[in-house]
């Protein structure tokens, strides 16, 4: 077998992050080979080294990389990182926010309480790589073109230098909204992303203590936020779901421009600001559907290539770490039984333990997306203090979002 020439850290090296050559890693068997260092793949790689599993985290990017994003962590992602041990390191290097605010189309605005963390992406997820080959994972440059279960049970994993092949016992894809991989397995039922969202960076002295979120007429049917990151620095982007537009085209950009003129918050802070970055975009794949988790073969689909970013709020970050979890756990299982048909549990898993929630967060979609509903429920919310701690619940988890979202929630806000 062609031996593989990419650049490797290894634990030993992580204080400089050298890049070492590696000639072994085509040679080898590995456990689990995971396609994607964002959240979901370094965090499934984490806990994979941590149990031991000879694991290789391949990502097309040297890290650190950028990545287009709002940086905004909520509670699921604080208790994610809490579990990995890197909730102290990354509270440390992020700005931490105890509240976010929620304004709706009339601006009509109601305060959310929570533990809210910023940080940029370059450092995020550079972190958790980090931590992933700290915890024996070895991490490679490389671009992956082709997987395919092979007559032994094995899968290999081709690369774009067009000479290198790997193997393993099981594949973690994790390529985020890019579903070209799963795509050729098969596996994906809805090509189409279902959103799309834009962000830039600003410097600017307008001070700002909370998350701002903003469905504002301008962005409509999407959303705008304004999260501060710390050093006079802001996150500021809007995004826009596919699902919910009806008749000509949103141009985002344009929306974008004309939200940053006519929202209060936004046209203060770009009225001192200096651009610290260009408006990039990307795209969503939301609701936690259009890819099967489970492939031919033994692989297995992670993070946002599955869906498992909320529709209403484009918040990824948690729950594809949260899959990245799921699927280390069912393959320990597996690998450690030597039962790698185990792996059919990763969708069952991901129905029952993840699937409630997206329910909900679709429902405050449709909700939210015809203005004036969205108007009256800032209102009952700003005037109710069993919806406002409903909705903190919400973030939080600890509350089924449908308790709000449902002519009884509405009701119920009028008694109490
Ligand atoms: C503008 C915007 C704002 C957002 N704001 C927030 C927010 O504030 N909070 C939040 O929680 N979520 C937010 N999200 C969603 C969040 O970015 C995603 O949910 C999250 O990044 C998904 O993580 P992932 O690991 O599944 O995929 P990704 O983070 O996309 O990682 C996928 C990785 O796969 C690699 N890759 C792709 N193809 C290949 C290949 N062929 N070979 C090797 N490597 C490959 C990529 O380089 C990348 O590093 C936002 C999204 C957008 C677009």
């Amino acid at each position: 077998m062609p031996q593989l020439r990419k650049n490797l850290i290894l634990s030993e090296d992580l204080k400089n992050w050298k890049q070492l050559d590696v000639t072994a890693a085509g040679s080898r068997l590995w456990d689990v080979v995971v396609v994607g260092a964002g959240p979901a793949g370094s965090m499934a790689a984490l806990h994979l080294a941590k149990r031991g599993h000879e694991t290789l985290l391949l990502d097309k990017d040297s890290f650190p990389r950028d990545k287009v994003c709002g940086d905004g962590l909520i509670a699921d992602s604080v208790r994610c990182l809490t579990r990995a041990g890197l909730y102290e390191e990354i509270r440390s290097r992020s700005l931490k926010s105890d509240l976010g605010t929620v304004y709706s189309p009339s601006r009509i605005c109601f305060d959310i309480p929570g533990e809210f963390l910023t940080l940029k992406r370059v450092h995020l997820d550079a972190l958790i790589v980090r931590s992933a080959v700290a915890s024996g994972a070895s991490f490679c440059q490389a671009k992956v073109t082709g997987v395919e279960a092979q007559p032994d049970s094995t899968v290999t994993v081709s690369l774009d230098d067009g000479v290198a092949l790997l193997r393993s016992r099981i594949v973690f894809l994790a390529t985020g909204a890019n579903v070209q991989m799963p795509s050729k397995l098969g596996l994906v039922t809805e090509q189409g992303p279902s959103g799309v969202a834009l962000r830039c960076y600003v410097r600017s002295p307008v001070p700002l203590d909370r998350l701002v979120v903003s469905y504002d007429r301008s962005i409509a049917p999407g959303y705008a936020w304004i999260f501060p990151l710390g050093n006079g620095e802001f996150n500021i982007g809007c995004g826009v779901s596919y699902r919910k537009r009806s008749g000509s085209p949103v141009n985002l950009r344009e929306a974008f421009r004309s939200f940053l003129t006519s929202f209060p918050l936004a046209a203060e802070i770009l009225r001192h600001a200096e651009a610290i970055s260009p408006i990039r975009g990307a795209m969503l794949r939301c609701g936690l559907s259009g890819t099967r988790p489970h492939g031919p073969g033994n692989v297995l689909v992670l993070g946002e290539s599955i869906g498992a970013t909320f529709p209403f709020t484009g918040e990824g970050i948690g729950k594809a770490m949260e899959t990245g979890e799921i699927a280390a756990e069912v393959a320990h299982d597996a690998l450690s039984s030597g039962d790698l048909s185990r792996l059919g549990e990763f969708p069952h898993r991901i129905e029952h333990e993840l699937k409630p929630k997206f329910l909900g967060y679709r429902i405050a979609e449709n909700w939210f997306s015809r203005p004036w509903l969205n108007d009256f429920v800032a209102r009952r919310i700003r005037s109710s203090r069993f919806l406002q701690e409903l909705v903190a619940g919400i973030v939080n988890e600890t509350v089924d979002p449908r308790e709000v979202f449902s002519l009884r929630g509405m009701l119920r806000s009028f008694l109490s």
